[in-house]
């Protein structure tokens, strides 16, 4: 695997990710997604919507508001429990999450800490960036993002933007069941924003303070829960190894510890990843019970319940949810599949993404300038045969044209020639093979569909 360096400069260069507000001097820990990204990082989503909602029998479709109700999050426990200990070095005024110093320090058990242990720990430490030992006391920091809502709502002027899209699926539980009528057991996902002040972002894209989650949320009887869990254990399994085809050796399955568990949960597996700078939580799965929709039950005026059409038994289901970020993800893939072979001698980059996951599928290359029109023709032609992306290259040899392209993860190159006029022919080259097939023109989407790996 390359260095992280490499990476974030790979990124760069090719035009995946920029620095956020990078005209004005930028901002920390933002980033934007440049034209490669923007695809690679849609790609991802509808991957992962295929895979988790439309190739799954009773999984739904939820697009659901960034802001909600601040009620919401009273219900949810986000406003009284979502935070991070946070602590100052009064000398160098730098901050930390004291969770994270102690960890560093090799203590145990530091997510069961009360704020004055965790103080009392922290004074023993010194300023990791200062080395002194001045400490403000350890305290709690939400990490929701409030804001005004005085112009939306003039009873309620704190609003939050949603630390997880999770809660969106709850709130609409009932709507579901009055509308679509699903019989249990069914998953309901969606794909959107979520954002967390977090104390101490970093690591690339890996924490940020606006990011992309994938989230399904799966209702069931709570007698089936631990069967639905072993069932999504196995699917995420399936997803990271066989459709993004990371490698196992990259990923590895943390039990948290009953101590740990965020309120919700009575079992979660964090699925880690070895990315450049160290294993990190990349995902969870988590069994979330009844929590939820007993707390939205509780605060609302809403019995979000079932009824069992048998056995008339009326109760909440469980939900088995799995959360992923988009961002991590996108790491993730870029880490396992970005590659240097030396061909010749010479040092070349090669992104061997899965073909569904490359931001371009095809790129069309003339020759030589003086057949351009003829290849530009073709290239019109497959832009309305949808078999993805496709862009048209021409300049330089063809060997460069192939190496660009190798670096951005395009999987096949077609080369239109001098013959092609004539024998209505082309040359298809493979990314990672480099196998090089004459392939007639009606037969290019048969051939990709064919190919695509
Ligand atoms: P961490 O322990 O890394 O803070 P978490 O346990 O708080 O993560 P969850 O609340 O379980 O994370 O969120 C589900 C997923 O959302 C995470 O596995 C991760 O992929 C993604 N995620 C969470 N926070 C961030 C963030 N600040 N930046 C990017 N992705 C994030």
């Amino acid at each position: 695997m390359k260095e992280q360096k490499e990476i974030v400069a790979y990124l760069k260069d090719k035009g995946f990710i920029y620095p956020g507000s990078d005209i004005y001097g930028g901002l920390a820990n933002s980033w934007d997604y440049g034209p490669l990204g923007a695809i690679l990082k849609d790609n991802i989503k509808q991957l992962w919507k295929k895979t988790f909602i439309d190739e799954q029998h009773n999984v739904f479709h939820l697009d659901s508001s960034i802001i909600l109700n601040s009620k919401v999050w009273k219900a949810s426990g986000h406003i009284d429990r979502f935070s991070d200990p946070l602590v100052d070095c009064k000398s160098c005024k730098q901050r930390y999450r004291a969770d994270d110093l102690l960890k560093q320090a090799n203590h145990k058990n530091v997510s069961t800490l009360s704020l004055e242990e965790l103080t009392k720990g922290i004074n023993k430490l010194q300023c990791p960036n200062c080395s002194k030992q001045n400490w403000t006391n350890v305290r709690e920091f939400n990490l929701m993002f409030k804001m005004s809502n005085s112009k939306i709502n003039l009873n309620d002027d704190e609003i939050y933007l949603r630390p997880e899209t999770a809660q969106g699926v709850f709130i609409n539980f009932k709507n579901i069941m009055d509308t679509i009528s699903p019989k249990l057991p069914f998953g309901v996902g969606q794909v959107g924003k979520a954002f967390r002040n977090e104390v101490t972002p970093g690591n690339f894209i890996f924490r940020t303070k606006e990011f992309d989650q994938l989230e399904l949320e799966f209702f069931c009887h709570p007698n089936d829960a631990n069967k639905w869990f072993k069932f999504y254990n196995h699917e995420i399994q399936s997803f990271l190894k066989n459709t993004l085809n990371l490698k196992s050796k990259y990923i590895k399955e943390f039990h948290v510890p009953t101590k740990e568990l965020a309120h919700y949960s009575t079992k979660t597996i964090d699925f880690e990843f070895k990315f450049p700078f160290g294993w990190a939580e990349l995902l969870g799965l988590a069994n979330r019970t009844d929590y939820d929709l007993k707390t939205h039950s509780e605060h609302s005026n809403d019995e979000l319940l079932v009824i069992d059409p048998i056995t008339k038994e009326k109760y909440t289901p469980y939900v088995i949810e799995t959360s992923i970020g988009v961002e991590r993800l996108l790491f993730a893939i870029v880490s396992n599949h970005l590659k240097t072979i030396i061909v010749d001698d010479e040092e070349r980059d090669i992104l061997q993404l899965p073909f569904a996951l490359a931001p371009i599928k095809i790129a069309i290359a003339p020759l030589t300038n003086k057949i351009e029109k003829q290849a530009f023709k073709l290239y019109e032609k497959l832009l309305k045969d949808s078999i993805g992306s496709i862009i048209f290259i021409k300049g330089g040899s063809i060997g460069k044209r192939y190496r660009k392209q190798d670096q951005i993860g395009t999987p096949f190159v077609i080369t239109y020639d001098f013959d092609s006029q004539q024998d209505h022919q082309v040359t298809i080259r493979e990314r990672d093979s480099k196998k090089q097939t004459r392939v007639k023109i009606d037969e290019i989407t048969t051939f990709i569909q064919n190919h695509a790996k």
